[in-house]
């Protein structure tokens, strides 16, 4: 049996997830050397020193901007802050780590003992630590395996990169992908990264497991490496779960191993097994001192953090009167929040406000094409009735490609309420058809829907023809 045929696994196995999160920060430099951080603009290894390429004699110094956001994304994950924190060196071998280490974290790490709660649930976060990243190695050709030649492009060794581990204590792959979501939105919150998957700056490694129903030991675990969105995400630890159920369901054991997502065949493959922590001969780096981080500096941190995520929704909730869904799709990002705010002060109710907000803007990719005061000329005339849903929906449209404002469309389109402009087209369509004025008169209620029909015409669909079809009754009723 192939995974994905198997019976629902969910009747008999419990899931076990926990997440290694990497992030790159947010800095203008790298993490070590003055080098920008801006690595994909300039050529390949144009943005490189002696010491982000690892020559002998250099000295790293300590990037105190990422240790600053580590500090402030770590206190808005609710952990405790190291006193004292050291770096070590990871040692290994590949080509895309010249120094042959990676500088990096290992038994005092920056902060530990949070959690983060995901959907009412809560998840613990083991610890928040800052290592250096690694470069990128280019395969010429179209695919891995029929490349004939590997590139080394070191513009982003060295780069900040925060690392965060979670307890075992995710239990579906919708949960998972919800971790990296929230995760995402406070990260975004509290300025350390723009946390894109698609760009790398976020990268979610799945620790899967299974286990009996009811069990409280831990099953043997894969780690799901490769995942480049949070549908990827989703579906490589929905895949994995099932894989490992029939492998256990067919008699199997589960390898512990690092399996990779393949995006175009929708399915977890082995990419090698894993190797223990002892194989990194991890030690102090001899060249950085160890950190002192006095409670004073995070307390000024602690108190410097912006609202963040869960309380932005709470408040949006009881101010605004907002659903939890609504609150919680406008905190997935602060920006979608802020655009939602600055609709309302510009005088749109909440609830259509949310509605447009969550409906419209937020599926559509930034920098968003219509600005919320531009949205508030279009709601606005919306909810006074002078014109309809269809018709915001098209100038909604029209703006967004166009870049035109909303509120030279909505004057094009807007619906002639004006009485005695509709009094005189109802006169005039009142003359034009003497058989439907007769049939009406005589009792056919129906023969109103071709008067109104004329009224719809003669105004080229602008009329409201709800006051129209009240200014053709009171008419006919004389
Ligand atoms: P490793 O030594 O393989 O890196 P760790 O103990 O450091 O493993 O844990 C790495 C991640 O895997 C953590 O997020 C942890 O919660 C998770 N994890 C550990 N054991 C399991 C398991 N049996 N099932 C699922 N996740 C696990
Ligand atoms: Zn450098
Ligand atoms: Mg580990």
């Amino acid at each position: 049996m192939t995974a994905g045929q198997g019976a629902n696994p969910k009747a008999k196995w419990e899931p076990v997830i926990g997440m290694e999160v990497h992030v790159q920060l947010g800095t203008r430099s790298k993490m070590f050397c003055g080098c920008s951080s801006d690595y994909l603009r300039p050529a390949p290894n144009g943005n490189v020193c002696p010491v982000c390429l690892g020559l002998p004699g250099v000295l790293p110094v300590i990037n105190s901007r990422a240790v600053e956001l580590c500090v402030k994304s770590a206190l808005a994950l609710n952990c405790e802050i190291a006193e004292r924190t050291k770096f070590d060196r990871k040692n290994y071998f590949y080509p895309d780590l010249p120094k042959g280490y990676q500088i990096s974290q290992y038994d005092l790490p920056m902060s530990f003992g949070g959690h983060l709660d995901v959907a009412g649930r809560r998840v613990r976060i083991t610890r928040v630590h800052l290592e250096e990243d690694t470069g990128k190695l280019v395969h010429a050709g179209d695919r891995l395996h029929s490349a004939d030649r590997s590139y080394v492009d070191l513009n982003r060794a060295g780069l900040p990169l925060m690392e965060i581990v979670t307890e075992p204590d995710i239990h579906s792959a919708a949960e998972a992908r919800d971790y990296a979501t929230t995760l995402r939105a406070l990260l975004r919150a509290v300025g350390a990264s723009e946390a894109e998957m698609e760009k790398g700056q976020l990268r979610a490694e799945a620790n899967v497991s299974i286990r009996p129903v009811g069990s409280s030991e831990l099953g043997v675990k894969t780690e799901l490496k490769n995942i480049n969105s949070f549908r990827a995400l989703f579906m490589a630890v929905e895949y994995e779960i099932r894989r490992q159920a029939d492998v256990l369901d067919g008699g199997g054991t589960v390898v512990q191993e690092t399996r990779g997502w393949s995006e175009p065949e929708k399915r977890t493959f082995t990419q090698r097994s894993k190797e223990g922590a002892q194989d990194y001969r991890y030690f102090p780096e001899p060249d950085l001192p160890p950190l002192t981080l006095t409670r004073e500096w995070v307390q000024t941190l602690r108190t410097s953090l912006p609202e963040l995520p869960a309380a932005r929704r709470a408040r949006l909730m009881s101010s605004f009167g907002l659903s939890d869904y609504d609150a919680s799709l406008l905190t997935t990002d602060a920006a979608a929040a802020d655009y939602f705010e600055s609709v309302v002060a510009a005088g749109v109710e909440a609830k259509p406000a949310a509605n447009w907000v969550v409906g419209e803007v937020l599926p559509r990719e930034q920098p968003w094409q219509i600005s919320p005061s531009g949205l508030a000329d279009l709601l606005k005339p919306l909810s006074a009735g002078s014109i309809n849903r269809d018709q915001a929906r098209q100038v909604f449209e029209e703006a967004w490609t166009s870049g035109r404002p909303p509120a030279e469309l909505v004057a094009g389109v807007a619906q002639v309420t004006d009485a005695d402009e509709l009094a005189a087209v109802v006169d005039s369509v009142l003359a034009a058809h003497p058989q439907a004025v007769a049939d009406f008169r005589s009792g056919k209620q129906q023969a109103i829907g071709a008067l109104i029909q004329g009224v719809k015409a003669a105004t080229g669909g602008r009329g409201d023809l709800k006051l129209a079809s009240q200014l053709l009754r009171t008419r006919l009723s004389e």
